[in-house]
């Protein structure tokens, strides 16, 4: 059986509080055993951390300040999250970045800029890696991202293959999800099909953005295989193959070496 990767998953989400037990067992049989579950709330980070820690092999957590949360950052509150982070359980911090789809003020737009490279710093300080969401952001992301460079993902990169190449120039990884497998999708199956593989890796982004044939219902991390098998096709490898590598770049990733 093949092994699969979720590098995304917001699993404590409210979508899943009926059926959370079942859920997971569909990603257990469905080989999905490395799921990264996205925290956004202090609440969530702490839930995530017990959860984790009774199989630390399976699951990991990452804690970020979400772009559209930093009008609300108060200065207990990043205190707070400065301590929390260095909990030996969370692996990375993210998901982390800039929003300009949703937030149109160039004020906030500024102020997600300086939240951003605040958390990019802190992450050098304490060793681990950033997940990055980009929206609408993309030059802006990647200025920050090579003035104050670390290591770290994109996650559900919507660029273009130009860019993801200047992206991976700089070590950072690339994740795509869902919408690869989306009939209109362009940028992301140039992206897969033309990136250096061992900057590969796949997401869910769940509960949202499920795969072709879920797409717009809820989604969660058993759906995996449906995006690796896309990126074997456009690949032109097989899927087994395809999980290998993405599982040694995820390892490499969380790890740090040969970076
Ligand atoms: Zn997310």
């Amino acid at each position: 059986m093949n092994h699969y990767v979720d590098t995304h998953a917001h699993i404590f989400a409210e979508q899943y509080a009926d059926d959370f037990e079942e859920m997971l067992n569909r990603c257990a049989e469905a080989g999905v055993d490395q799921i990264m579950i996205i925290t956004l709330s202090h609440d969530e980070t702490m839930k995530a951390v017990e959860f984790a820690k009774k199989d630390p092999e399976r699951f990991q957590v990452a804690a970020g300040i979400f772009p559209e949360d930093v009008k609300d950052l108060t200065d207990e509150m990043w205190e707070e999250f400065k301590e929390t982070v260095k909990d030996p359980m969370i692996s990375c911090v993210g998901e982390i970045g800039l929003d300009y789809y949703w937030e149109k003020d160039p004020e906030v737009r500024a102020l997600q800029r300086e939240v951003f490279i605040r958390q990019i710093e802190l992450a050098k300080e304490i060793g681990k890696p950033i997940l990055v969401h980009s929206r609408d952001a993309m030059q802006d992301t990647f200025d920050i991202m090579k003035a104050h460079h670390t290591r770290g993902l994109l996650h559900c990169f919507s660029g273009t293959k130009e860019m993801a190449k200047e992206f991976t120039k700089l070590g950072y990884y690339i994740a795509l999800g869902g919408a690869l497998t989306f009939k209109n999708a362009r940028h992301s199956v140039e992206v897969c099909e033309t990136i250096d593989e061992k900057y590969l890796l796949s997401e869910t982004d769940c509960p949202y953005m499920a795969p072709t044939p879920f797409r717009g219902k809820r989604n969660e991390p058993s759906y995996i295989p449906l995006i690796v098998k896309k990126m074997a096709e456009v690949r032109g490898v097989s899927e087994e193959y395809m999980a290998e590598v993405i599982h040694a770049n995820w390892h490499r990733f969380l790890s740090g070496e040969n970076q």
